[in-house]
C-alpha cells in the first residue's frame, strides 16, 4: 500500500475558491433568479489583445508547415526571442535581467509551487500574512516550518521583517495579493539586509507589477541594490496581458544566486532549477510564447495597458464608494485589488455570507488568506464596468442599511 503524504491530509479539504465556488453553487440552488455579480476570484474578463492574437495564430501556422515546425524546445526554459524580450522589458523598469537568468513558464503558480523541490524540507519559511495561499500550501504539502511576519491595519499589510528571528526562505509579494498593498524602494531595501544578515533567498511575486501607476515603486525587485545576490523573482503575464486561460509567466534566477551544499561546494540556485526542469517540465506550447513575445512589442504595451486602465478605473470607482463610506482600505491603485474592513466588525465568512444572501455580491473573505485577513473581505477590479458600478451601487446602499 502507498504511504500518503499526510501533509495534505492536514491542511484544509479544499483550495479557498473551491470553498466559494461551493457556497455560491448552493445559494444559486436555493435562488435561481439572483442576479450574482462576482468580484471573489481574480481572473480577468476582457479579450486578450489583437496584436497577440496575430502572434498566436502565426505561431500555430508555422506549426503546420515542415520548414518552421517545432517539437520539443531544447533547454524547456524558453525560446531566445521571448527571454530577450522580457529581458528587455526588465531593462525598461530599471532593472539588469539578462535573457539566461529567465525562465518562462506555464504561469506564476506552478513555479510559486515548485520552486520548493530545490530546497531541503529543514528550511525555516517565512511567509507574510495574508498571503496568496500558494506560498503556504506549498510548504505545508512537504511538511516544511512556517513562521509569519504580520501584515495588518497598524503597518498598512505591508510587513517588515523581525531581525531577531532567523528564516531561510522568504516570501514576498508586491503589489500584494490579497492586500494590495506595495512596497517601497526602501522597505524592499530592509527585507534585503534582511535576507543577506539570514543567508536567506526571497522569493519575490511580482504577478500584478504592471498595475503600478505610482513611478516611485519599484516594479521588480531587482530595481533594488543587492536584490541579484538573495533574490528570485516570478511574474505572470496572466493579469498584465488576460493570460490566465494561455498559461505564461516567467523566473528570473540570477546566476549570482549562490548558496552552500553539505559537502562544502558552492551551488548555483540556478544549476539546480535546470536539473528540477529538466526532470520535470517540457516547456510552454510554441505558439503561446509567440504570443507572450507580443505581449513585449510596442503595440502589444499599448494595447495591454487599454485593459489595464480599464480594471484601473474599476478599482478606482470601488476605491471611491469604500472612501464615500468611510470604511477603511488598502490597494486599488497600484493593484487590482481592494483589501476592506468589514463594516461594523463582522467577520469575514459572516460578511461574505451575508453580502452574498443581501445583495447577491460576491467577494473574497480575507481569513481565506492567513489570520491577519480575519475581519477583512477582498473585492476585484476585474469585473465588467457597468457590474462593477451596479455592484457598488447595491453595496452603498446595504452598507447604509447596516449602520
Ligand atoms: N501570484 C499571485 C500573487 C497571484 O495572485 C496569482 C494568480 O492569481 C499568481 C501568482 C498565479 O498566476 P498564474 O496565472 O500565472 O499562475
Amino acid at each position: 500500500m502507498p504511504k500518503l503524504n499526510e501533509n495534505i491530509l492536514k491542511m484544509e479539504k479544499n483550495y479557498l475558491f473551491i470553498n466559494i465556488a461551493k457556497k455560491i453553487n448552493a445559494f444559486k440552488e436555493n435562488n435561481p433568479d439572483a442576479d450574482i455579480i462576482r468580484m471573489g476570484i481574480g481572473d480577468v474578463t476582457l479579450p486578450i489583445a489583437p496584436v497577440v492574437i496575430d502572434a498566436m495564430k502565426k505561431g500555430c501556422d508555422e506549426m503546420g508547415v515542415k520548414e518552421t515546425f517545432k517539437g520539443y524546445e531544447d533547454s524547456g526554459a524558453g525560446y531566445d526571442f521571448l527571454k530577450k524580450a522580457v529581458s528587455d522589458y526588465y531593462k525598461k523598469l530599471g532593472a539588469d535581467v539578462a535573457p539566461d537568468e529567465i525562465r518562462i513558464n506555464d504561469g506564476a503558480k506552478s513555479d510559486c509551487g515548485n520552486i520548493v523541490d530545490i530546497f531541503g524540507n529543514d528550511n525555516i519559511i517565512l511567509v507574510t500574512d495574508p498571503a496568496y495561499p500558494v506560498y503556504v500550501d506549498s510548504n505545508r504539502m512537504s511538511g516544511r516550518k512556517i513562521i509569519y511576519a504580520d501584515s495588518n491595519e497598524e503597518n498598512g499589510f505591508a510587513a517588515m521583517p523581525d531581525f531577531s528571528v532567523h528564516a531561510d526562505i522568504i516570501y514576498l509579494c508586491s503589489p500584494n495579493n490579497p492586500t494590495g498593498s506595495v512596497y517601497t524602494s526602501e522597505q524592499l531595501k530592509v527585507w534585503i539586509d534582511y535576507a543577506k544578515a539570514n543567508d536567506a533567498v526571497i522569493i519575490y511575486d511580482s504577478a500584478y507589477e504592471a498595475f503600478i501607476t505610482d513611478a516611485n515603486i519599484p516594479r521588480s525587485i531587482y530595481c533594488v541594490e543587492g536584490a541579484k545576490e538573495c533574490a528570485i523573482e516570478m511574474c505572470s503575464l496572466s493579469k498584465t496581458a488576460g493570460f490566465t486561460g494561455m498559461r505564461c509567466g516567467y523566473t528570473v534566477i540570477p546566476d549570482t544566486l549562490v548558496y552552500r551544499s553539505e559537502n562544502g561546494s558552492d551551488v548555483p540556485l540556478s544549476q539546480l532549477w535546470n536539473r528540477r526542469q529538466g526532470s520535470k517540465f517540457n516547456g510552454v506550447s510554441y505558439p503561446v510564447q509567440c504570443a507572450a513575445a507580443a505581449v513585449f512589442t510596442d503595440e502589444g504595451q499599448r494595447q495591454i495597458h487599454e485593459n489595464i486602465a480599464y480594471y484601473q478605473e474599476n478599482a478606482r470607482i470601488i476605491s471611491d464608494t469604500m472612501t464615500k463610506l468611510g470604511i477603511k482600505f488598502t490597494g486599488g491603485v497600484n493593484s487590482p485589488y481592494i483589501w476592506f474592513k468589514c463594516p461594523n466588525n463582522m467577520d469575514s465568512w459572516d460578511f461574505f455570507d451575508l453580502m452574498l444572501a443581501e445583495i447577491y455580491v460576491v467577494g473574497t473573505p480575507g481569513s481565506g488568506f492567513g489570520k491577519n485577513g480575519e475581519g477583512w473581505f477582498r473585492l476585484t477590479a476585474f469585473g465588467d464596468r457597468q457590474r462593477t458600478i451596479e455592484a457598488m451601487e447595491r453595496f452603498e446602499k446595504f452598507v447604509n442599511n447596516m449602520k
